[in-house]
């Protein structure tokens, strides 16, 4: 079959990878210059090595624990299955080089705007502004802001702290040569409750990044054309908002479905 994927973030390249490894003829959008998306923590759980050949150069630092820090009280908890801390941009390069070895093609600054005609099936994976999504006339997720910036530290120890704010929360982790410090929430909030966070915690905000974080399941009813993907279809985790491990997940899911997009999808 002849598909498009819309977007080759980490679940463009691993649907990509897939589907082409089945024989179809896939091609991937890419709108940007380059693929690898920059704002994102990459604090993933090593959950992630059942979806993708482990590869240790990838791996910036490994955490065990997640200090949660109320204001009268600290919980640490340790996870059932360790988490790594990568770099996001070097994993999507890297799904995307075992998408194209397997025969996708990945054409570069490539906007798709409206559903490409000449495909058996099209999915769009843009993330957060999803194309696809918008041409369907779904309904939008909810969006909160995550800002982030780094601190020229090392620090190899193996726990992330967390402090909720509000709807949302502030984080530290430690990325081996050097500390990520950032925040999600309400998109009208975050900058200031980020500068308090910074003076509170004594970092200097520095080069600071920002990306959406959508919530809020939304999946068509099409048996040709879909979305796919934590951010394209909302589906981040409410609390932290980490999408990799679901977005994987949710493409296996489609994988699954294939060719008929209605059995994946939910009302
Ligand atoms: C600050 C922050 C921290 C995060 N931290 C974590 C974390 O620690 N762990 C975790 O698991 N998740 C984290 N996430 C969430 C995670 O980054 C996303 O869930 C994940 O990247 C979603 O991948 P995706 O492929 O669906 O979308 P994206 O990574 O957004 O990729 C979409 C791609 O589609 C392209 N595109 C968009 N529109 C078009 C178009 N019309 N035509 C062609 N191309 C298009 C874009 O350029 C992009 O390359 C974080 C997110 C943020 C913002």
């Amino acid at each position: 079959m002849k598909i498009a994927v819309v977007g080759c973030g980490i679940t463009g390249a691993y649907l990509g990878w897939k589907l082409a490894e089945k024989g179809n003829s896939v091609t991937i959008f890419e709108k940007r210059n380059k693929i690898g998306k920059e704002v994102c923590s990459g604090l993933i759980s090593e959950r992630l090595w059942n979806f993708i050949p482990k590869n240790e150069k990838l791996i910036k630092n490994k955490v065990n624990y997640c200090r949660v820090n109320f204001p009268n009280k600290t919980v640490t908890l340790k996870f059932k299955i360790p988490f790594v801390v990568l770099s996001h941009a070097e994993m999507d390069n890297y799904v995307a080089d075992l998408a194209k070895k397997s025969g996708a093609n990945i054409s570069l600054n490539a906007e798709i705007k409206e559903i490409p005609k000449e495909f058996d099936k099209v999915i769009g994976t843009g993330g957060a502004l999803d194309t696809i999504r918008k041409n369907l006339k779904l309904k939008e997720p909810k969006n909160y802001l995550g800002l982030l910036c780094y601190v020229n530290e090392k620090d190899h120890s193996d726990v992330v702290d967390a402090w909720p704010i509000g709807d949302g929360f502030c984080w530290r982790i430690p990325r081996g040569e050097n500390i990520e410090y950032g925040i999600m929430a309400n998109p009208k909030l975050a900058r200031m409750q980020f500068d308090k966070f910074a003076q509170q915690q004594n970092f200097k905000i520095e080069n600071l990044k920002a990306a959406l974080i959508p919530q809020g399941l939304i999946i068509p009813k099409n048996k040709d054309v879909t979305i796919c993907g934590g951010d394209a279809t909302g589906l981040t985790k409410p609390w932290s908002g980490g999408g990799v491990i679901w977005t994987l997940t949710s493409a296996n899911i489609l994988l699954n479905a294939f060719p008929n997009f209605n059995s994946y999808c939910v009302s």
